[in-house]
């Protein structure tokens, strides 16, 4: 089954890019000597509010993981990115089930959660798991008693918008099932447009390197949309869809997440920056990996190429970065310390797919 990108989704895409606004660095960074230019945020290409915000933070002195924490926290706020937080396109049942990781270069420690019901910004939760707990993981009805004891607020995160895409992909499920979409008297086949109203993927990752040269990363995402409940990506998973090395650098990433999960893509793309590959090297190194280990034909386009998508984000430790997608169209976000601009990523394939 061939699956849009979550891209087609993204309400808030900014086309071209943006000025960065001038924040001024903190009086104590800028008795430090530190420059702007030692820092960078990278996200994918919903994001840029998020590389703004997280870069205004680091430039006032942020530890890179609260500063792209706070950035993603906007992303997962707004009603109208159905990829991510409140408004996240739901599991089968109508209900938002959300993912998240995050990961802390200088003290190498992670938090993550999976299938997180009824609060919007998991990637908070992920910290304080990170930062109270003595795990890494926490899933389901766990994480959500964790959340509530740590005072985050519960919320019904299925939006007008979200609900109605949601009932519009099950009355078109199938034509053998009793829900019907809107029809009338000479209609026939109800219900089978179901390729219309396809599942998604979306999420958003960003990465940031701070004004101590500190790197740090977090991946927040609502997951496949319509998913069988229970269902958990790459996102929440240290190693899949993230992983730092603050001595390396770091790496995310998005889309089909069940690709990342057996190929283990972020530590994959860390470990060849680590062998010397720059950040675009190694994201397009483990795209080849993804193609070369798509062997279900299920999967495969009459081509004989990946029928979806996954795009990846890193930096290195000397604040380069990099970014590339299976297909040609993916985008990213880049904030050098000047400027906030959207890309397109390298690629390896081109469409149609
Ligand atoms: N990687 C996410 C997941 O599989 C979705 C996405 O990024 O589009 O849950």
């Amino acid at each position: 089954m061939s699956r849009v990108t979550r891209r087609m989704f993204l309400s808030t895409t900014v086309a071209g890019g943006i000025a960065a606004a001038a924040t001024p660095l903190s009086s104590a960074v800028q008795k430090k000597g530190i420059a702007a230019r030692d820092a960078v945020v990278i996200s994918s290409g919903n994001g840029i509010a998020a590389t703004e915000r997280a870069m205004a933070m680091i430039r006032q002195g942020s530890d890179a993981l609260d500063a792209v924490i706070a950035g993603v926290n906007i992303v997962e706020d707004d009603p109208n990115d159905m990829t991510v937080g409140l408004g996240g396109l739901p599991n089968e049942l109508g209900i938002v089930e959300l993912d998240a990781s995050v990961m802390h270069g200088p003290t190498h420690r992670a938090g993550s959660v999976a299938s997180l019901r009824n609060i919007k910004n998991p990637s908070s939760v992920a910290k304080v798991v990170m930062e109270r707990t003595d795990h890494v993981l926490l899933v389901g009805e766990g994480a959500l008693n964790f959340a509530r004891m740590h005072g985050f607020k519960e919320e019904n995160l299925l939006t007008e918008e979200s609900r109605k895409m949601w009932l519009k992909w099950k009355e078109n499920l199938s034509t053998e099932d009793d829900y019907l979409p809107p029809h009338g008297i000479d209609d026939r086949d109800i219900g089978s447009r179901l390729h219309e109203v396809m599942q998604t993927y979306g999420t958003i990752n960003c990465l940031g390197k701070d004004l101590n040269g500190n790197i740090s990363g977090v991946t927040t995402t609502s997951g496949l949309s319509y998913k069988i409940p229970g269902r958990v990506g790459d996102s929440p998973i240290i190693g899949a869809g993230l992983y730092v090395d603050n001595e390396v650098g770091a790496a995310g990433s998005t889309g089909r997440g069940e690709a990342n999960l057996t190929n283990c893509s972020s530590v994959m793309i860390v470990e060849f920056m680590r062998q010397g590959k720059s950040p675009e090297e190694a994201c397009l190194m483990a795209c080849q990996r993804i193609i070369d280990h798509t062997r279900m034909k299920r999967l495969l386009n009459k081509d004989g190429k990946p029928d979806f998508n996954v795009s990846f984000y890193a930096i290195n430790k000397k604040g380069e970065h990099g970014s590339a997608s299976l297909w040609q169209g993916g985008s990213y976000c880049l904030h050098d310390g000047v400027t906030n601009k959207k890309y397109e990523t390298a690629y390896l394939l081109k469409g149609p797919r």
